[in-house]
């Protein structure tokens, strides 16, 4: 074997002890509650799909129409060959949606987030975090060569004393950025935006918040929870992905006309990539208006019903800020791969999250429950999880010891 072949079988073999070795599922049917997965029938508790609109007739008759009039390919960047007109339309439908002035979208949230932070921040700068932001929000913070500052999950006081910091430290052209999750992916609990807003705005920081989960599910009109809490007009980055309960592709900021322009000319993400196939942008823009239309309501309030199923099924409190995202905490990577496997057995598909999802010693099982789940499922899942919940060793984080009643 030649040195580059053994140097990787050493490295995936310390993956494979650690209990964090990962492999691909081949899945034979669109996303919904059940899923064919190698040969199997799985109940699927897996998906940000919280709306079931990932297979819905009416995104798929948009992408269809996309591709019948304008191709299966978009050709090159946007800047180069011309912007497709589906984009367009994405957009002033965004910018509607989110009650902004404008909107720019990227090929992934991923691209979103690295390609805004790093165009507004740099050397210069200070980046402060919520320890428990996406990937692609730290990557992001760490390319722009900004300095970097971590507070504790959703913790105002943790956040005021780096801001009082970061007022001190300051040069006069630094400019100060908080990045925050509004619902956090992989915990599913909510951060407190109004008290981040009212810090920010003391200390003269921006602020960008991270729709990823809550667009399209949350406030009157569902535009995420920064609508709920009554504070969008005062983010001044607002940020989402079409992918999750939007049940397309791609991200998105919304903000003002001077932000978007800036990024049209300043992301590298946006600039040197080319533009997403049309069947996104026309997906998408089918997915903003059902989410804004009677079957969005009905598909929401479907979907809070299971969420407060399960969390009653599993003793687990009401919060007053609902979410389809339930972790079991179990500590161990492996014990969490293991109870995965054992639901697994029993065509029950919740997939087993580790680091470096999340941190070492805070593996989970991670529940998504979306508005195509029926009560029955609901019961299924909850029936097979609490005899190996009550077998698996206790948790240091929490909920797990809720759940093994
Ligand atoms: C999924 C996710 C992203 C990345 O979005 P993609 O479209 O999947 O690249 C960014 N931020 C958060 C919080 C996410 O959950």
């Amino acid at each position: 074997m030649n040195t580059f072949e053994a140097e990787l079988q050493s490295r995936l073999a310390e993956i494979r002890a650690a209990g964090l070795w990962r492999g691909l599922h081949r899945v034979d049917s669109a996303q919904g509650p059940v899923i064919e997965c190698q040969g199997r029938t799985l109940t699927n508790f897996s998906s940000n799909d919280y709306l079931g609109l990932a297979n819905h007739p009416a995104l798929k008759v948009a992408a269809i129409q996309a591709v019948e009039q304008l191709g299966a390919g978009a050709g090159a960047s946007r800047l180069i060959c011309g912007s497709l007109a589906p984009f367009h339309e994405l957009e002033e439908a965004l910018a509607a949606f989110k009650g902004t002035e404008a909107a720019l979208t990227f090929s992934t949230g991923y691209a979103t987030a690295v390609g805004t932070i790093t165009a507004l921040m740099g050397k210069d700068g200070i980046i402060i975090l919520d320890k428990l932001v996406h990937a692609s929000i730290v990557d992001a913070a760490k390319l722009s060569g900004a300095k970097l500052r971590v507070f504790a999950h959703n913790d105002l006081n943790d956040l005021e004393d780096i801001l009082k910091w970061s007022a001190k430290t300051r040069s006069e052209k630094s400019q100060v950025l908080v990045v925050t999750e509004s619902i956090f992916s992989m915990d599913g609990d909510a951060a407190p935006l109004r008290g981040i807003v009212a810090l920010k705005e003391q200390h003269n920081a921006w602020l960008m918040v991270d729709e990823a989960h809550a667009t399209g599910l949350y406030g009157a009109q569902r535009r995420g929870l920064a609508e709920q809490l009554g504070v969008s007009d005062r983010i001044e980055i607002q940020m989402g992905t079409l992918g999750k309960a939007l049940g397309a592709s791609g991200g998105y900021i919304c903000g003002s006309r001077a932000l978007i322009d800036f990024l049209i000319n300043r992301a590298r993400s946006f600039i040197f990539s080319t533009a997403p196939v049309p069947a996104a942008a026309g997906a998408a823009t089918a997915a903003l208006k059902l989410v804004q239309s009677d079957e969005g309501q009905q598909r929401t309030e479907q979907l809070w019903s299971r969420a407060t199923e399960l969390n009653s099924a599993l003793r687990i409190p009401h919060s007053a800020i609902p979410s389809a995202i339930r972790p079991i905490m179990l500590g161990d990577a492996s014990a969490a791969v293991a109870v995965a496997g054992r639901l697994r057995e029993q065509g029950i598909f919740v997939p087993a999250i580790r680091y470096p999802t999340v941190a070492r010693g805070a593996a989970r099982l991670r529940i998504t429950v979306t508005a195509e789940h029926t009560p029955d499922q609901i019961q299924a899942l909850t029936r097979a999880l609490q005899p190996l919940l009550h077998h698996s060793s206790p948790s240091p984080h929490g909920p797990a010891s809720a759940c093994s009643t």
